[in-house]
């Protein structure tokens, strides 16, 4: 059992990650407040499957009360913690990731996040992909959403086969294709009726010209019995890069709706895309921020998923250079490579 309280980070890693995995495999519960701890132990071995993770000093003086517990772990040895409960309660779930297909996209929004209208032409390479599929169940437990995208993840020819080995990988996992849906490809009857076999959905991004499609993107669907959901209309984008590269890192990461996207791509992966496609990326944009230190290396060796999950639940060094407290607005457009500049992506440029 473990009793987790306090601090906002901690509850998320072990509310939202661990308590499924234990739940469903090792019988052990995760208590929300200190008074459903004292409901529940009423027997020395109850205590003796305990871990705590006691953040305050007012629930170790609480807990003393309750009697003697042998795994209590104070905020400050949290990463010593996170040792020992790999050891207690295996490995860490996962709660969501992002994998590109295709970095370049059909579309080319102005200002794309993930810098698809100016990246160059490249697919991902499958070899190297399965290797980080591979990695990512060596150190999670459990995936609860993957989400292929890009970039335009239909114009990869090999899209079915990627598919494919992510499923195969990852059988009780909510497996999305994010698209633009304006186009499924020159093998789309195979490459849909596989994705319909296979139980992976699509996510249709509603920008104005897939809008103007929307009924006919609906019906070649339905014809292959391939799941999708339209998300809102989009009709404006926002930018929040901080042209000062000054921000306060917690604040710019308090206000970060991107902060739980994690991002993998050629064996680096980080808490948001941004450290992982601007350092990997040939664009102009390249070089331009210091990202490296964010950069999570899944092949190295020495590191676990516990680890991983730490890194990904705190602000990164690359927040100073979000301004997400105050991102600016402006209506959607197609933008290629060639007029594109760095206002698409800074504030106040
Ligand atoms: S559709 Fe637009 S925002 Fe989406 S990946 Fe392509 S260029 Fe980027
Ligand atoms: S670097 Fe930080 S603030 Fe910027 S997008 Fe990533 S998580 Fe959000």
């Amino acid at each position: 059992m473990i009793y987790v309280s306090g601090n906002e980070s901690v509850q998320r890693v072990f509310c939202s990650s661990i308590k499924d995995y234990l739940n469903s495999e090792n019988s052990v519960m995760v208590l929300d407040k200190i008074e459903d701890f004292t409901e529940v132990m009423k027997t020395e071995e109850d205590m003796s499957r305990v871990a705590v993770l006691l953040p305050t000093a007012d629930d170790v003086e609480m807990l003393d009360k309750i009697g003697t517990i042998e795994n209590i772990y104070s905020i400050s040895d949290i990463e010593d913690f996170l040792g020992h409960m790999e050891l207690f309660a295996g490995k860490p779930v996962l709660p969501y990731i992002e994998m590109h297909l295709s970095d370049h996209c059909n579309l080319n929004c102005k200002g794309c996040g993930h810098l698809s209208n100016i990246a160059p032409e490249k697919f991902a390479d499958y070899d190297q992909f399965a290797k980080d599929i591979h990695k990512l169940k060596e150190l999670f437990s459990h995936i609860k959403k993957i989400r292929l995208m890009g970039g335009e993840p239909f114009l990869n020819p090999s899209l079915a086969e990627f598919a494919e080995l992510v499923r195969s990988e990852n059988r009780d996992t909510d497996i999305r294709i994010v698209t633009n849906g304006l186009y499924f490809g020159s093998n789309s009857e195979y490459t849909l009726k596989r994705l319909a076999d296979l139980n992976i959905q699509l996510d249709i991004s509603s920008y104005p010209p897939t809008v103007k499609r929307k009924e006919q993107i609906a019906a070649i669907l339905n014809r292959f019995g391939v799941i999708y959901h339209f998300s809102e209309n989009i009709n404006k984008f926002l930018k929040f890069r901080n042209p000062d590269f000054n921000k306060d890192i917690h604040v710019s990461y308090e206000h970060c709706h991107m902060k739980m996207c994690t991002f993998l791509r050629d064996g680096e992966m980080a808490a948001c895309s941004f450290p992982v496609i601007y350092s990997q990326l040939d664009t102009f944009m390249r070089g331009r921020f210091a990202v490296d230190s964010d950069i999570i290396h899944i092949h190295n060796p020495d590191i676990n998923g516990w680890e991983v999950t730490w890194k990904l639940t705190h602000p990164l060094n690359s927040c100073r250079y979000c301004r997400t407290d105050r991102p600016e607005f402006y209506v959607w457009e197609p933008r290629q490579k060639s007029g594109a500049l760095c206002a698409d992506w800074f504030v106040g440029e």
